[in-house]
């Protein structure tokens, strides 16, 4: 992927990390992802007085891009003070809807420390949806050691 791609889109990240509302953590976070075309969509962090209410800035991105048709991102940035990186849930989701080998880019605030990694790098041997269908449609008894097939009851 070109720099100046990635650089846009750190770029983006960044600008949505000052609307962030964190008042609780008081850790500002702005994400950006890029669909295949070329849209950027971001996201800050949101938290609630409530505080499992709260949402990440990379699955705000994903998902207001997904509410508007989107499916497929081929990079992400995250900008925090001290580029931070995504926490265990926005990585699954994050792998739900990217190739393992998409570009991941964290950065601190300032853009001097950029680090670079993927996808896959982030979460290895991620949870997909194949493995989801897959592993659908059969359950294997305890007791008895038998297969049986659900909705066949
Ligand atoms: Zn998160």
């Amino acid at each position: 992927m070109k720099k100046i791609i990635l650089d846009r889109l750190l770029a983006r990240a960044r600008d949505v990390r000052e609307r962030a509302y964190a008042p609780y953590s008081n850790y500002r976070v702005g994400a950006a992802v890029l669909t295949p075309l070329g849209k950027i969509y971001t996201g800050c962090n949101v938290e609630n007085a409530s505080y499992g209410l709260t949402v990440c800035a990379e699955r705000n991105a994903i998902f207001k891009a997904i509410s508007e048709g989107e499916r497929e991102f081929v990079a992400v940035a995250v900008v925090t003070a001290n580029g931070g990186s995504p926490c265990g849930a926005c990585r699954q989701v994050l792998y739900e809807f990217m190739d393992p080998a998409a570009p991941v880019v964290l950065s601190d605030d300032d853009l001097s420390q950029v680090q670079s990694m993927t996808v896959g790098e982030l979460l290895p041997n991620g949870f997909t949806p194949r493995k989801l269908r897959e592993g659908q449609g059969s359950v294997r008894k305890r007791e008895t050691g038998k297969r049986v097939v659900s909705g066949k009851r």
